[in-house]
Order: structure tokens, then C-alpha cells, then sequence
């Protein structure tokens, strides 16, 4: 009987940011098989670069990485992921930004308010861990919370305060606007493209986002820290989602389109979790972006597919290259969030890219098959007859 050639993967599973929109990470399966295929300290090139957790890992283990890569969600996940930050650095970062006025009041305080209910048995105002909404329906039919006082917890209908207190954003025609236009690019009809992805958001949910993303553009920060409250806000946008089934399920969203029941979960919440899921994978390395090549090993280099072939000329030559391609998922869901996300948390410069497939794609299986095939075209001027794939 043939031997069947399988890696086993780690036995730790990892939280880390878009973790339902991405190929499954396995941790140690690429540093074993470089172990086995690969010479000590050789280049990887991940032409896909569909999940970097296998690119962060193989740099981290030692090697010289090259990851592709067009998606600005995935390449600030990249370069966030690679220093490593400490929950404390995420919170410091953050608490700048909640800490920023709006209409007079703390920002913080704002979101606080907004999801704010009374405990149906002591009649304490409490935080709600979020709202109950059909579908169809204009309003939520129920709230869910734990109180830290009395200890209630459990499904309550909403009262007249709960919807009260829906009515305090305002206009909500007016943030919709401003999501939609941030992400409007001229002369591309991308713009039902947006308001689908749109529809996919509470009007509350609507109206903090978007005073997120004003009041980080307003900030005077460092880079790095810019990084940070971006990078846990991308987070945030999905836990903002209306894609959360009530009861929960495990769900991996293909397309926009909303739960017959949904959860609205309380976007404060929501920061804190976000916080903790970029601070569990922890593989650090130096990240580059091309035509900056890095010399030393454990470090990663991020270019653009259409520059392969400029990457290993003269000095950059390649100690031997093996090549990681993990497939990406057709995903509909995650390829239009990714354009509008970045768009407002990055600026509509950085998601132009992004933003402009969205009038093209179509989804399909052939669309999706063009676009692998073009992948791997693109990897074969530079193989040579060492060169492994896996
Ligand atoms: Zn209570």
C-alpha cells in the first residue's frame, strides 16, 4: 500500500482578525514541510496570499518571504500581526480614539449609551450585549443581556426605552450617505455594489461606525498607532454586521445577504473582543514592502503579483525558492467587505484597487478560474528546476 504524504497540523488553534472569511490556517504544516523540502533559510513566495498567518509563520521560522498581495485588509493584517503588539498597546491605542469628543460628550460614552437597557428585574440601566432583529422588520423585537447587578439575564422583549434610546443617532439617512460616499469612486458604477454591502448593517450599528472612522481621520497620531485602531476596527465592522445568526451558529458569510434572525451586538463589546482576537497569534518578523527587498532572513516582503518578475534581479537573487499557495474562497461576502472596509478605515486612495473589481467580478467559478490561472502564470518565469510547490 502506498504511504499517503500527510502533515498533521498543530494542535493549537488560533483567534486571529476575518478569521470566518479566510482559508483555514493550520498551524506548523508549512514549517514542516519546508523542514523536509525546502534548505535551511531558502526563500518562500506565497503567490495567493490568501490567509498570511502561513507566510508570518514560515518568516517567523527563519526563512525570507515574499507574500502577494492587493488586498489592503489583508496586508494591514500582515504588517499588524508581524510586531507583535501587546493587548495593552491595542487598548492604549484605542482609548486615544474613544477618548475623542463628539457633540460635546466622550465618544466612548456616546457608544455606551447607545446600547444601554434596564435590567427587567432590579431596573438598573445596564449595558445589552446586543439586540434581537427579524429580518423583515424595522425595529429590534428583543434585547439580551446579563445583569451585573441582580444577576437577570436572558431574551426580554424590547420596551419604549430600548427604542427611545434607537432614535438618539439621529439621521441615519445622513451616515448611510456618508458610508456610501466614502467609498464612490468616480467614473466606476460600483454604487449598488456599496449599498449592498450596506444593507448588511443596523442603522445604529451604521452610526458608529462612521463616527469611527471621521474621528479616526481626524487623529494626529503615529503610524504605527494609526495601524493599531485601524486594524482593530476592521475587526469591528464584521462584529458590527448584521451576518450573526440568532441563536449563533458557526457561519462563514459567501454572500451579503442577511440571517432570517439576527444579533446586533453591542459595537463596545465589540472593540474589547476585537482587541483580543489580534492579540493571539503571536509570529513576529520584519515586514517590507517592494521595491524595498529585504537582506536578512526571518522577514517578509509584500508586492504586487504584476512586479514578480522585478523581484529577484542582481542583488535580490534568490537563495532557491519554494512556493505556498493556500486557495483562496470565491467569496462574495468578503471580497465587497474588503473594498468597503478599507475604504473607510484606510481612505478611498488605499481601496482603489479594491473598490474598482467590484464592477467586475462576477463570482463565478470561471471568473475565479481565470484568476488562478493568471497566478500561477505569473510564478512560472521565475521557477527554476529546483522550485517545490505545495
Ligand atoms: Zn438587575
Amino acid at each position: 500500500m502506498q504511504p499517503i504524504p500527510f502533515i498533521p497540523s498543530g494542535e493549537r488553534s488560533f483567534r486571529y482578525p476575518l478569521k470566518r472569511y479566510l482559508p483555514p490556517y493550520y498551524s506548523g504544516i508549512l514549517t514542516e514541510w519546508l523542514n523536509e523540502n525546502g534548505s535551511e533559510n531558502c526563500d518562500v513566495l506565497d503567490p495567493m496570499g490568501a490567509n498570511p498567518l502561513y507566510t508570518l509563520e514560515a518568516a517567523s521560522a527563519g526563512h525570507r518571504v515574499f507574500q502577494a498581495q492587493k488586498n489592503p485588509l489583508l496586508r494591514l493584517m500582515t504588517e499588524v500581526l508581524a510586531k507583535g503588539h501587546k493587548e495593552e498597546e491595542f487598548q492604549k491605542a484605542v482609548h486615544i480614539l474613544l477618548n475623542q469628543e463628539w457633540h460635546g460628550e466622550k465618544l466612548e460614552k456616546h457608544i455606551q449609551e447607545l446600547y444601554q437597557t434596564e435590567c427587567r428585574q432590579c431596573k438598573a440601566i445596564i449595558p445589552a450585549e446586543g439586540f434581537i432583529w427579524k429580518k423583515e422588520l424595522s425595529e429590534p423585537s428583543s434585547v439580551v443581556f446579563i445583569c451585573p447587578h441582580c444577576g437577570e439575564s436572558g431574551i426580554h422583549a424590547v420596551n419604549e426605552n430600548d427604542l427611545a434610546r434607537l432614535s438618539q443617532i439621529g439621521n441615519s439617512a445622513m451616515y448611510r450617505s456618508r458610508a456610501l460616499q466614502r467609498c464612490l469612486l468616480e467614473d466606476t458604477d460600483i454604487q449598488k455594489h456599496v449599498e449592498y454591502a450596506l444593507t448588511c448593517y443596523t442603522p445604529r450599528a451604521l452610526h458608529v461606525l462612521v463616527i469611527l472612522f471621521n474621528t479616526l481621520d481626524r487623529l494626529q497620531i503615529s503610524q504605527d498607532e494609526r495601524s493599531m485602531i485601524a486594524a482593530i476596527l476592521s475587526e469591528v465592522c464584521d462584529l458590527a454586521s448584521s451576518l450573526w445568526h440568532w441563536p449563533d451558529r458557526n457561519f462563514h458569510p459567501h454572500q451579503l445577504s442577511l440571517p432570517a434572525v439576527y444579533f446586533e451586538k453591542n459595537i463596545e463589546r465589540a472593540i474589547s473582543q476585537a482587541i483580543r482576537t489580534w492579540t493571539d497569534f503571536r509570529e513576529t518578523c520584519d515586514v517590507t514592502a517592494f521595491p524595498t527587498i529585504p537582506t536578512r532572513t526571518h522577514s517578509l516582503c509584500i508586492f504586487d503579483r504584476k512586479e514578480i518578475e522585478d523581484l529577484f534581479v542582481d542583488e535580490n537573487a534568490s537563495r532557491g525558492c519554494h512556493y505556498f499557495c493556500v486557495f483562496p474562497r470565491p467569496n462574495q461576502a468578503f471580497w465587497t467587505f474588503s473594498a468597503v472596509w478599507s475604504a473607510w478605515l484606510l481612505g478611498k486612495k488605499t481601496a482603489e484597487g479594491m473598490l474598482n473589481t467590484l464592477s467586475r467580478q462576477r463570482y463565478g467559478w470561471y471568473w475565479f478560474a481565470q484568476a488562478l490561472c493568471t497566478t500561477f502564470d505569473s510564478i512560472e518565469p521565475i521557477m527554476d528546476n529546483n522550485s517545490k510547490i505545495f
